[in-house]
């Protein structure tokens, strides 16, 4: 079994590998170009030298939004091919598609208390359940991000600090087979493909449990790859489309969020002290048949107003998005320390 290094070595790693990293990326940086090639190429450097630090078990693909294309990937094969939950990710698309179908208001609150009773309260029992049961029982809860809870969030807050009880608060609205149709529909125009098929899966075939109806928005029964969660982000931050009204509101909607995680949110730790804002989304999608193992996702952009460089990066086995957010945050580190030497990146 694979399981990557803790973030204590990843440190030491860091500190290692950063003199020659920064030779690498400055030689390739430097080398004449144009400046949109210059731009390629410092991203290149940034992406080769994040490989250098990442642990086992890295798949990562960085995208030109603008021209819909991958600029590098890191275990391509692997991106395409292996299937992993969506985890928290699967949030964007689905708050997405909520609000641009109008079946969920711009302006709905949830008040995490940090406890979800499925079956409500009881006097009977007061117990945390874990994702290992698949029909709770009244008194048992499951617990959010926050112990504590968030208090009471709107749709952006809930993305920004990946709150999972406003999410299950909306399974209703994702349940009827005709509503998974839809949802799957719109997944497969923004190049969700597995995870659209499992949706019609669902949608044909019915009862799902209780446990996987709840947490349907927070991907626990579906799987994607590498490749289409980084396809649906290039999709949702390219800017050249027309979107209908409610689907634009919607949008901005949804990247104030990512813009929100990046600075204030699950991905805070990206931290570039607001001169420099990224738009994330991190997550964490449980392993087939556990409840404690994850694999760590973490997704970032920038510039947060007209992303360009859009990045992808997973971490097998990483319990939680921290490993992936580490080495992010080193990439943008390095891209943005590029920049300081002279190489064109017009704007913030
Ligand atoms: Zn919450």
């Amino acid at each position: 079994m694979a399981f990557c290094r803790p973030a204590s070595n990843l440190s030491l790693s860091l500190r290692k590998i950063r003199p020659a990293a920064l030779c690498l990326l400055i030689c390739l940086a430097l080398l004449p170009s144009a400046s949109g090639a210059a731009e390629t190429n410092a991203v290149i450097a940034a992406f080769r030298a994040m490989q250098m630090i990442a642990p086992r078990g890295l798949i990562a693909i960085v995208y030109d939004v603008q021209n819909q294309k991958i600029i590098a990937s890191a275990s391509d094969t692997a991106a395409r091919a292996d299937l992993f939950s969506p985890g928290s990710l699967m949030k964007v698309p689905s708050l997405l598609y909520l609000l641009a179908a109008g079946k969920l208001s711009a302006e709905y609150t949830y008040h995490c208390t940090g406890r979800y009773y499925p079956r409500g309260e009881s006097t009977l029992r007061d117990e945390l359940i874990h994702e290992d049961v698949r029909e709770p029982l009244a008194g048992q809860w499951y617990t959010c991000s926050a112990a504590k809870g968030h208090g009471t969030v709107g749709a952006a807050e809930a993305l920004a600090h990946s709150c999972n009880h406003y999410f299950m608060s909306l399974h209703a609205l994702l349940e009827s087979a005709a509503d998974l149709r839809s949802f799957a529909e719109f997944c497969k125009s923004y190049g969700l493909a597995q995870i659209s098929r499992r949706l019609l899966e669902i949608a044909n075939v019915g009862a799902l449990s209780t446990r996987d109806r709840l947490h349907l928005s927070l991907g626990l029964p579906l799987r994607a790859s590498v490749y289409e969660m980084t396809l649906f982000f290039a999709h949702l931050l390219r800017d050249d489309i027309a979107y209908p009204v409610g689907a634009a509101e919607a949008r901005r909607i949804v990247l104030d969020g990512m813009r929100l995680a990046g600075s204030i949110g699950t991905a805070r730790a990206l931290g570039f002290q607001g001169k420099r804002t990224l738009l994330a989304k991190t997550g964490s999608g449980l392993l087939l048949n556990s409840i404690f193992k994850t694999n760590g996702w973490c997704v970032t952009a920038w510039p947060a107003h007209r992303p360009r460089i859009l990045l992808v990066s997973f971490v097998r086995e990483g319990y939680g998005a921290g490993v992936p957010l580490v080495c992010s945050r080193y990439f943008w580190k390095i891209l943005f320390s590029i920049s300081a030497c002279g190489v064109p990146h017009s704007s913030d």
